[in-house]
This record gives structure tokens, sequence and C-alpha cells, in this order.
């Protein structure tokens, strides 16, 4: 193979494929390979999947059909899939997709350059899943930014540190559990030294990134002789660290959600007055069939708590739709929460069956148009939610971290400390600074606002930490 060998991925799904797209195209970078342009430039293609949802996962089948013609052409290039759909399907979707010479489950990622390097095309295909043989799960390079690279020092304004990984919940729909493993916490001391190194290349915002944070715990033999959970004594350990800014984690488990965590987003000023809290469903009849091990009732107690602590907090969620058994009743139920709570926004989705899940064997799955019908219902109530909530930010001043240009030529983007994204007139010497946005204009998903200060108390305050 030639020395200039180029890689194009395509991710879908969730932060953490997001995350390991960034884990391996910087393990490719350093083991000689470039980002290509586009797949047709490319000699190693990979699709990062998802199966959380059918859909992803179909999505992936017709990708692999669009590159057949581009393997005819160019009989050396390698097709990569990997993430959850690999892990699920392994030689499976070999048959379903014989375009495919590389099926890697999440856990093996960074086999991926060496396999690379010793490529022999009539061995093909691979298929590596489950643990990997005897690496860490951990890779002390693993940190990559989670938005265009600040272009003034070419460091990751804005990344994501995994503190776990796996899922121990087996909620009824979920494949997590069963494609990414148990969970593994991450010791404290190696994410505080990927912390320090981040902030010591200009990093200024970090993310600590599990499927379900709250239960971190690296040590659980520790715990009992100190106060709070391991996941709260990390994020004030973290926010203390010099040259931070900005500090967010996602994502929780309400069952989890412990009130030494609450209470920080009374006391941290560096964690970010927003969380993501998976409510999934508003009647306590689903959510027991979904396994999720809260009620109503605890939810809202937990929403009460994080209002008290922060009342300017914003509360994303996620819904499910039409799981098995929902009835008329039991989706009212979940209009009525969603009226109650006002979210500032959802990721919405219907229910669909993944194998080997609880709720694939559950009865009295609901027709796809009546899926459709209450998603609609859903997604049209949340907007105008969305809409009010915003439009109540006109007139108010906001702390934005510009993380880079807008859509329109002159226009710079940056996200408030409660994660809205804010488009403004502005210089690119802007991107990377807090700045202080008056907002002008507001719809459903994004805010408008011009600059009224480019060097704000926090960021001064920020600086002589
Ligand atoms: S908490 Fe439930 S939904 Fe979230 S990853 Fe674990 S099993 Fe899946």
């Amino acid at each position: 193979m030639c020395a200039q060998r180029r890689f194009f991925i395509t991710t879908f799904g969730c932060q953490m494929n997001a995350y390991d797209s960034w884990r391996l195209a910087t393990l490719l970078e350093k083991n000689g390979w470039q980002a290509a342009e586009s797949r047709s430039q490319a000699d190693f293609v990979f699709l990062n999947t998802c199966s959380i949802r059918e859909k992803a996962a179909l999505k992936v089948l017709a990708h692999l059909r669009e590159l057949a013609p581009l393997k005819k052409q160019n009989p050396s290039l390698i097709v990569g899939v990997g993430g959850c759909v690999a892990e699920q399907e392994g030689i499976a979707l070999y048959d379903k997709a014989p375009t495919v010479d590389l099926v890697v489950g999440p856990r093996r990622l960074a086999e991926i350059p060496y396999l690379l390097d010793s490529w022999d095309k009539d061995c093909s295909p691979i298929i590596l899943a489950g643990d990997p043989p005897q690496e860490a799960v951990f890779n002390p390079q693993n940190v990559y930014p989670l938005y265009p690279q600040d272009d003034k020092t070419n460091s990751p304004l804005s990344a994501f540190i995994t503190i776990m990984e796996g899922c121990n919940n087996f909620c009824a729909y979920c494949v997590v559990p069963y494609l990414r493993g148990r969970e593994v916490s991450r010791p404290e001391a190696d994410i505080l030294a990927e912390a320090k190194s981040l902030l010591a290349k200009g990093t200024r915002e970090i993310t600590l990134l599990g499927q379900n944070v709250n239960s971190y715990d690296p040590d659980p033999g520790a715990k009992a002789s100190q106060s709070g959970s391991p996941f709260s004594r990390l994020l004030a350990r973290v926010a203390a660290l010099e040259g931070l800014w900005r500090l967010r984690f996602t994502t929780s488990h309400p069952k989890d959600l412990d009130p030494s965590l609450t209470r920080l987003y009374g006391t941290l000023p560096k964690l970010m007055p927003h969380i993501h809290l998976p409510l999934q469903a508003g009647s306590d009849k689903v959510l027991s069939k979904m396994g999720r091990s809260y009620t109503k009732a605890h939810y809202l107690s937990l929403i009460d708590a994080l209002r008290k602590s922060c009342p300017q907090i914003a509360i994303t969620t996620d819904i499910i739709v039409g799981f098995p058994g929902e009835t008329e009743e039991d989706f009212q139920e979940t209009l009525a929460i969603l009226e109650s709570i006002q979210f500032d926004s959802i990721f919405s989705f219907k229910y669909s069956d993944r194998p080997n899940t609880k709720a694939n064997n559950l009865p009295n799955k609901l027709p796809e148009e009546e899926k459709s019908r209450r998603l609609s219902l859903i997604i049209e109530l949340q907007k105008e939610i969305s809409r009010k909530l915003n439009m109540a930010l006109i007139g108010s001043h906001q702390e934005v971290l510009v993380y880079g240009h807008g859509r329109e030529p002159n226009q710079l983007a940056g996200r408030t400390g409660n994660f809205k994204i804010v488009h403004f007139p502005g210089q690119k010497e802007l991107i990377g600074e807090l700045v202080t946005v008056s907002i002008t204009n507001s719809g459903p998903v994004t805010l408008k606002g011009e600059i009224i200060d480019a060097l704000n108390p926090t960021l001064r305050k920020s600086q002589r930490a």
C-alpha cells in the first residue's frame, strides 16, 4: 500500500460513537494515514454504526450497497464496519453485504491500524468482536475534539473524556449491555491526567462520557470512607483543574442520580447548567416494563431537586413512543409529563424490536402507523415547548463559548452554558473565546444574538484560576 493511505469514516448514532470515530481517526493518523475528503478518494472506508434503532441498522446496509460500485472501481479499497451493528451481526453482516472486508466491535477499534498494516485481501473478511485479548479498555490517547478545532491554537477547544465503558442495566429495549459489555470504570488518576494534558493544549470545555456516568466507581471498596458518590467526587476534582472553563457530562440514569450530584449544580460554577436525563416514558406501567427501575414520581422529584439547586438549569431527555403494550392512556401520560416538566429539548424515537432484547418477546406490539402518529404528536408538542422556552430568552444576556463559524458569512456559532446553540455576527478571532451575547431572536432549536462583550467577567475569573 502507498505511503499516503487515506481513510474516510462515517459515524451513525450516539456521542459514544462520535467519540470512537475520533479515536479511530487519531489512531490511524498516528499510523501514517490521512483523512480523505470523500469515500471515492479513500483506501479505507469505515462505517461506525449504531443499532439502537432498527432504522439506523438498515441505513448501514444501504450505505454498504452504495459502496459496492466504488469497490468494483477500486478492488484494493478496504471497507470496514464498526460499532454496535458490527458487534451484533458479526459474520452475518458479510452475508448481507459482501462489500465488507472488516467487521469490528466497539471494544476492538484499537486493533484496526495493525490489521490494516498487514492487510491481505485474500484473507478477508476479518471479524473482531467481544473483548480485546489483552489491551486495556482505555488508551491514554483517547481524547478527541467534540467540535471543529480552534483554528488559533490548533487544539481541541471542547473534548470528550470517556470515564467508563459498558452498562449493567439491561433496559428491556436496549442492546448496549450486550454489545458494549458490562460497566468498567476508568481510574480517576488517568482521567485527571488526560484532562490536564488537554487543558495544557488549549481545551477549555470537557464532557465526561459514559453510558451511565452516575454509577462510575473505579474502586468500589473505598466508597464507604468518603462523602458523595465517586462520580460527584470526580466532577469536583476535574472542575478544580486550572484552565478549565466548562464541565459537562452525559449520560445520567434517573435511578442512580444522587443528591451529592444534584447539589454540585449549586456549588460548582464550572459545571454547566444542563443535564440530559432520559425519561423514556411518562407511565409507571411502561417504565416498569422497560426495566427502568424508577417511577414517574421519582423522576419528578429529581427534576424538583435539580431546579432547586440550579433554577436556570436546562433539562433535556429521551422519549420512546409505542413501547409494546403502551396504551393511549399511557401515551397521554407521556404528553402530560412533557407539559408539566417543560424540557428544553428531547430526542424522541419510535420503539423498534432489537435482537436479543427482552422487549423483543413482549406481546401487544403497536402498528407502525400508530407509533408514527404518537411520535408526531410528541414532536409537535415539544416544538411548541422549546419555542416558548427559547422565546423567553430574548433580551437576556448569555455567556457563549464560540465553537466555530456559523452557516452564514461572518457569522459565528457557540453554545450557552445550558447548551443552547447561538448564532451571531463576529470575526473568527473570537473562536475559542467566551463572549457575552444579547439574545435578539429565537426558534425551537437555535437562538440568534449580538455580541455585547467579548471578554466577560467569567473569562477573566477563569484566567485568574
Ligand atoms: S441505561 Fe438502559 S438504555 Fe441506557 S445504555 Fe444501559 S441498558 Fe441501554
